[in-house]
């Protein structure tokens, strides 16, 4: 992009960011403020397979606590079974994505089938209050061109991850901050809610993003990297 359409650009990006932060204090009422001014970067925790009663509340609570906010990819299934800890995600400043309805193996499933997956738990987050999601990650991160028109049909941007922390495979607490501390700006790290470890290592992950002067951010829909919340 020439130098032009960057000065362009500005003016723009600054009366977006002006909306956005005025729609965020209208939303995220007790929420961990973002701290913009001391971040040289933004990364995206994202927390998969909830929500859940067992473990929604605590990950929701390490997170505030920390300063944290993050990216929760919730299965339609527990969305519709759990719908008040959805809107305990949203109320928590967190951003709520679409990560199917029952966890299949999307590339082995129809078209017909992946639609069903994908529209059910857009419509069961939205019933809950989570909003109509924008994000999608594909269980297992296993992606076809069937899935991705699916997505397209939604409007929804595909996530996947730059940095696994390997929680679901066992992965000590240590390894899931050191797993945190090789993310970049811009960059994304798989995690789940349910493992014993990764909540553990909450007040470890905001320690190390902290010395690297990381901050938490949204992911954008329009670029899927990590932004500014
Ligand atoms: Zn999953």
């Amino acid at each position: 992009m020439g130098a032009a359409a960057e000065h362009a650009s500005r003016p723009l990006t600054a009366a977006l960011a002006a909306v956005a932060l005025a729609a965020a204090g209208t939303l995220a009422v007790g929420a961990a403020p973002a701290h913009s001014a001391g971040c040289a970067g933004y990364v995206g925790l994202t927390f998969d397979d909830g929500p859940s009663t067992a473990h929604t509340p605590a990950l929701l609570n390490a997170l505030r606590a920390n300063g944290l906010r993050a990216t929760l990819f919730n299965e339609g299934q527990y969305a519709a079974a759990y719908p008040a800890q959805v809107r305990a995600e949203v109320s928590a400043g967190m951003w709520v994505g679409n990560h199917s309805y029952t966890h299949p193996h999307l590339t082995q499933e129809t078209q017909a089938q992946i639609d069903s997956e994908i529209s059910r738990t857009q419509s069961a987050v939205a019933a809950a209050g989570g909003g109509t999601p924008v994000l999608f990650r594909p269980p297992y991160g296993e992606t076809n061109a069937t899935v991705r028109t699916v997505e397209a049909k939604y409007g929804l941007t595909e996530i996947i991850w730059d940095v696994d922390s390997q929680d679901w495979n066992g992965a000590s607490t240590d390894a899931i901050v050191q797993a945190v501390g090789r993310l970049g700006s811009g960059q994304i790290i798989l995690m789940h809610e349910w493992p014993a470890n990764t909540l553990a290592a909450i007040p470890r992950i905001a320690q190390t993003l902290a010395a690297k002067g990381l901050c938490s951010g949204r992911i954008s829909a329009q670029t899927g990297r990590a932004v500014a919340p």
